[in-house]
């Protein structure tokens, strides 16, 4: 793919270039046996209207070339290359970024082709993952040898092992544990509630000096402000907030809110330290409604979209413990959407998170559009909304991690995309239905998706018929 990426610079605009460079590609290919993406495959978008998601416009009637896993080209005056494989929008059809979760525990193939079905081309995975899935699965989706989209991952750590967390109690082990991450593949540490104070500030230093950044939870005994200071470049929660910011310390959290004066704070400090903070208003929101209530799940577990749900992960929403807690927390979800909405208005970098599919209700992919609806039930703007699961997933990967560009329509950034019916910026909804995903480059049609989650969804049908 380098050659690819070295005549990016040449392209201006013009195709002639791209069309010689994909020639000489041709001639190359052989040599690029490794590559198992659309290494040297050509494909252009006709008369689709793009939602570049740089800013808030529509470019009508485009062309979009993608050479390889990246668009190439985009423009109203360009020749389509003879050997392209053409994808016409007949002037109605919307061509917008794929979305990214940037809050996952999913790790099996399978739910990484439900995501892909559902328009998510970029997942973080936010730490637990067994083996197995950062050594094979990871890599083997992100050269594209299996369907999903590209995944990014994070090495979870605690100072306890009451959360399912890798253990680490002392400054050594804190740096020990960042360059084995680092050796093991991880983009991320992502801290837990638990952690020591110098054990973190150890994780922080050697997560600097390694190019291996915190991300996570707020930590208890050092609390957001300083975790900021030191470097965190993401806060997985926005309800962190609640227990690390707002509670002063030693004081238990209540079911109260705390009073909405105090938002202009939280605010000003995520601008301050240009944190990224998941808006996962939709994931709080389920978690208030399943409190305590059994007949919640139930109702998740009938609903359609839970056909695509793994016979483990059934069992787990049938055994949530949130059933058998008491809280209510009606109040500090609304006051969690006022917090979300004024950080978007403010300009904080919010990425969307479902926690998909560890908490019931929340299945891969489905649930990425519910969070969207839920933003926009917050009062974001659809413009807003939608950036939180495209430019922004791109801009906190690209300053914090470097790596392919994503998440806007635009040459030089990576091919994943989603022809849709409608506007995105109308109605978010027609996202959910794609004419077609493209990831990396990789194009399949409503039919080839649908039969991706077609088998699926009957194999775990039969795994429950099994006598
Ligand atoms: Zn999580």
């Amino acid at each position: 793919m380098h050659y690819v990426r070295e005549v990016r610079g040449v392209l201006g605009g013009t195709v002639r270039h791209l069309y010689f460079a994909s020639l000489l590609w041709s001639i190359f290919w052989p040599l690029a046996v490794h590559a198992d993406y659309a290494s040297g495959r050509t494909t252009a978008f006709v008369h689709v209207n793009v939602i570049p998601m740089d800013r808030e416009r529509v470019l009508a009637d485009q062309t979009v070339i993608v050479e390889g896993n990246q668009i190439v080209a985009m423009g109203d005056q360009l020749t389509v290359p003879k050997h392209a494989q053409v994808i016409d929008g007949h002037k109605t059809a919307y061509l917008s970024p794929g979305l990214a979760d940037m809050h996952t525990h999913s790790e099996t193939p399978n739910d990484l082709a439900v995501y892909l079905a559902n328009g998510v081309t970029t997942i973080l995975h936010m730490g637990g993952a067994h083996a197995g899935f950062v050594d094979s699965i990871v890599p083997a989706v992100n050269r594209g040898a299996i369907p999903g989209p590209h995944v990014y991952t994070s090495f979870k750590v605690d100072g306890s092992r009451d959360y399912n967390a890798f253990v680490i109690k002392t400054p050594a082990e804190a740096r020990a544990v960042v360059g084995l991450a680092k050796t093991n593949g991880y983009d991320f540490i992502k801290v837990y509630v638990g952690l020591a104070p110098d054990a973190f500030f150890a994780l922080a230093e050697e997560g600097r000096r390694l190019a291996m950044p915190l991300v996570g939870h707020g930590v208890y005994a050092v609390r957001l402000e300083r975790q900021l200071a030191e470097g965190q470049v993401l806060i997985a929660h926005a309800e962190e907030f609640f227990y690390t910011f707002f509670t002063p310390p030693g004081v238990d959290e209540s079911d109260a809110p705390p009073d909405p004066s105090r938002i202009a704070s939280a605010v000003a400090l995520a601008k301050r330290y240009n944190v990224a903070v998941t808006a996962d208003v939709g994931t709080y929101a389920a978690i208030a409604h399943q409190i305590g209530r059994a007949d919640v799940v139930t109702s998740y577990l009938a609903r359609p979209e839970s056909l695509y749900l793994s016979p483990n992960d059934r069992l787990a929403w049938q055994m949530s413990a949130y059933a058998n807690k008491t809280a209510k927390l009606a109040p500090k979800l609304a006051f969690l959407r006022m917090l979300v909405k004024a950080m978007a208005d403010a300009g904080v970098e919010l990425v969307a998170g479902t926690d998909a599919p560890t908490i019931a209700g929340l299945p891969p992919g489905f649930s990425l559009h519910d969070s969207l609806s839920d933003l926009e039930a917050s009062g974001l703007t659809r413009f807003q909304a939608l950036s939180t699961a495209t430019r922004a997933p791109g801009s906190f990967m690209q300053r914090t991690k470097g790596g392919d560009l994503f998440g806007i329509v635009a040459p030089g950034y990576r091919a994943d995309l989603i022809l849709s019916s409608k506007n995105p910026l109308d109605t978010l909804t027609t996202l959910r239905t794609p004419m077609g995903v493209m990831v990396q480059g990789q194009w399949r049609d409503a039919a080839a998706l649908k039969d991706l989650t077609e088998k699926i969804r009957q194999s775990y049908r039969r795994a429950s018929e099994a006598p």
